[in-house]
């Protein structure tokens, strides 16, 4: 495996910056509220940025025009928290069951293959993390990825 010392807001700038032009298209804010001073950690980079292309393409997906998109970094312990926060629809109970399951797509055919999650949740796994989805209580959908500082 390829682990470095990974700046994890690096890799979110720079992940964003992939995605600037589709939300500016649609109107969609993404609001970056990273901690500073958040530590490196030892991981594999290129796996990470993976999964927040995943996730936030789905809160992409997800809020249509005039959404808000929050990418949040946080410490705590040995674990960096990475929270993706959407203003859509949310995952209704039936949704939420099946998230994690490979193929599952609520999205019209050909615009979605229904395996996003599902490579998120094994590269997590994979590195040592976890990944949370979550409704808010204000509407919309909160996906949290937590790694550890040292897989
Ligand atoms: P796909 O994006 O190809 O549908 P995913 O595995 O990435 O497959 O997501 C599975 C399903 O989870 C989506 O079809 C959608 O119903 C739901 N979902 C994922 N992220 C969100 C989100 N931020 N808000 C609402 N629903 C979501
Ligand atoms: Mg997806």
């Amino acid at each position: 495996s390829a682990e470095y010392d990974v700046q994890i807001n690096e890799l979110i700038k720079e992940t964003v910056s992939f995605l600037e032009n589709e939300a500016r298209s649609n109107n969609i804010a993404l609001n970056l509220r990273l901690q500073e001073d958040l530590p490196t950690i030892r991981t594999e980079g290129s796996q990470v940025q993976q999964i927040l292309l995943n996730l936030i393409e789905n809160s992409l997906d997800a809020v249509g025009e005039n959404g808000q998109i929050d990418i949040v970094t946080e410490t705590r312990g040995n674990e960096v928290f990475i929270l993706i926060i959407d203003n859509g629809p949310g995952l209704k109970p039936e949704v939420l069951d099946r998230i994690w399951e490979p193929f599952f797509t609520t999205k019209e055919p050909g615009k979605g293959t229904g395996l996003g999650l599902s490579i998120c949740s094994d590269i997590a796994h994979k590195l040592g993390g976890t990944i949370v989805a979550e409704n808010r209580a204000q509407g919309g959908a909160r996906f949290t990825l937590t790694l550890p500082r040292r897989n």
